[in-house]
């Protein structure tokens, strides 16, 4: 094993790069079945190797499904909620009692900000383990009593099952949030589960692992294989013949991909895709708290939440103002190493995502937009030049069916435009492939209501923004995504249901 060194947040380390290799069946083992067998995941920092991943291909990612088929023929396939509720709250305390080798992971391999992971990313972890342990036993089915042909009673009920073997392939931008948002509720249901985290963030899921199996998690009931994408890990797992279901969050066009080869087989799909989030800022608003908001929804993460709002419609009378407030707190936003305790942002994940997000602002530029402050790269005069920073940037200038106003960029930046009334606010934020997330600032209540239903989204934020019960739906429309998770949601895509009709005498 690596040992979670903390000079990882540096992205620095001290030795040699660690080895990550996959969990298979409750072993941590190496790819028979590629050439070279492994890839190195760099810290987006400095751009230096921190890892040494294994990368899985089909035999690997056979093994691991085969081990999670095998945990549910064991007695995990006959454990009942009480018992799995159980197991997921000693996960929790496993992940809580290695809450500092999870921030050193989760920083090493995304460049975060410590105290960012430290009070979101890895809380949320085990609370995720804690919430679906809390639901699944407190959650029923339906029953009816139906009237038989002859005038008698019949008893219908609903006996909720696990699917099976779940593919969970996950993202780089919350690592250690989405993919436990993922596996608690599947294994809450019972089902055995193969994790593809993303290629550049390998760290954090190899944590779990290591508390998955110190919490007494039955071996090949929790598997997890690194790897790619096309041609890798991610594709062989969700073609599989014997994955029941897939649950995905990423991109729209790997949504495509994946639905695709998941109709060979007909399996389930869950789908949280990208976004074009439309923040609006009627005149009306505590401006103090629009402007922070809007800080927080366009910068947070670098940019990179598929919550984060890349379009913000503002009411004309206060549009010059939020401009000028808006652009000078951006500028105000402080670069540092993840460790500096007043650090307010953080590099792209990778220098291939940083071309691409400098791509979008070029091409902002060839479309006409004025740059308010950002548009380049930070010079540092250290390490961190061999990092994937980008300044913050606010755009404005441009007409709604521009590519930079239609199309997902994932960077610290957003395009803000004027708007005069309410149902042209409501125009204009619809006017999207995506409806993953919208945010109002408004001090009207009923005007917060009618957002709520006038605008095309899976979740609208009224005064506030990325506020979570992890008791309600969430997931996208339109291009955004395909069902909702969370709550009784989850229980929903992660079990099945057999009616059974017994006839009373
Ligand atoms: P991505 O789609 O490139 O990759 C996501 C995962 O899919 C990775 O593990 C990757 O290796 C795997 N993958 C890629 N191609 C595959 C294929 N053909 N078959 C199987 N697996 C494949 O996404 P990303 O760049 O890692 O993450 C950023 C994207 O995720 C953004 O679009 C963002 O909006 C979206 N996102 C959405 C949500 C949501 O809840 N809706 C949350 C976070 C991120």
């Amino acid at each position: 094993m690596t040992g979670w060194d903390p000079s990882l947040v540096r992205g620095q380390p001290a030795g040699r790069p660690g080895r990550l290799r996959h969990f298979v069946g409750g072993s941590f083992v190496d790819s028979p079945d590629r050439s070279p067998g492994h890839f190195p995941d760099r810290s987006p920092v400095t751009g230096q190797v921190l890892f040494e991943v294994a990368e899985a291909g089909e035999s690997t990612v056979d093994a691991a499904v085969a081990a999670a088929r095998a945990a549910l023929r064991g007695p995990w396939g006959r454990a009942g909620e009480q018992e799995r509720a159980a197991l997921l709250r000693r996960v929790a305390d496993e992940l809580d009692r290695r809450f500092d080798d999870l921030v050193t992971a989760e920083v090493a391999d995304t460049g975060k900000p410590v105290t960012q992971a430290r009070s979101l990313d890895v809380p949320r972890g085990a609370a995720n383990f804690r919430a679906f342990a809390d639901l699944v036993t407190a959650t029923g089915t339906e029953s009816f009593t139906t009237v038989t042909p002859a005038g008698g009673r019949a008893l219908n009920y609903a006996v909720r099952k696990p699917v099976g073997v779940v593919a969970v392939v996950v993202p780089w931008n919350l690592p250690l949030l989405l993919l436990t948002w993922k596996v608690a509720p599947a294994l809450a249901c019972g089902n055995a589960v193969v994790v593809k985290p993303s290629e550049e963030t390998p760290a954090s899921a190899t944590v779990v692992a290591e508390a998955m199996a110190a919490a007494g998690v039955p071996d090949g009931v929790f598997n997890l294989v690194h790897g790619f994408g096309p041609g890798s890990a991610g594709e062989a797992l969700t073609r599989h013949p014997d994955v029941d279901a897939i649950t995905f969050t990423g991109e729209t066009g790997t949504g495509r991909a994946i639905m695709r080869a998941a109709a060979d087989h007909v399996t389930a799909v869950s789908f949280e895709l990208g976004g074009k989030n439309a923040g609006l800022v009627f005149a009306d608003a505590d401006l103090d708290a629009a402007v922070a908001g809007s800080v927080r929804s366009s910068f947070t993460n670098g940019g990179q939440v598929c919550l984060c709002t890349e379009r913000l419609y503002v009411q004309r009378p206060v549009f010059e103002e939020f401009v000028e407030r808006l652009t000078k707190a951006a500028q105000e936003l402080r670069f540092g190493w993840p460790s500096d305790p007043d650090l307010t942002t953080m590099p792209l994940i990778s220098a291939g995502h940083r071309e691409k997000v400098l791509g979008c602002y070029q091409l902002a530029r060839d479309e006409g937009a004025t740059v308010h402050t950002g548009g380049g790269v930070p010079a540092f005069g250290d390490g961190r030049d061999g990092g994937a920073y980008v300044e913050p940037t606010v755009l404005t200038g441009l007409g709604p069916r521009t590519r930079t106003n239609q199309e997902e960029i994932f960077g610290p930046v957003v395009h803000i435009a004027p708007f005069d009334e309410e149902e042209q606010a409501y125009a204009l934020a619809n006017d999207s492939a995506y409806g993953l997330a919208a945010t109002v600032w408004t001090r009207d209540v009923g005007r917060a209501h009618r957002a709520g239903r006038a605008l095309d989204a899976g979740l609208v934020w009224v005064n506030t923004w990325f506020l979570r019960d992890l008791r309600t739906p969430f997931g996208g429309v339109k291009a955004s995504g395909i069902g909702r998770e969370g709550g009784v949601h989850s229980l929903g895509f992660y079990s099945e249901l057999t009616n059974v009709c017994v006839e009373l005498a």
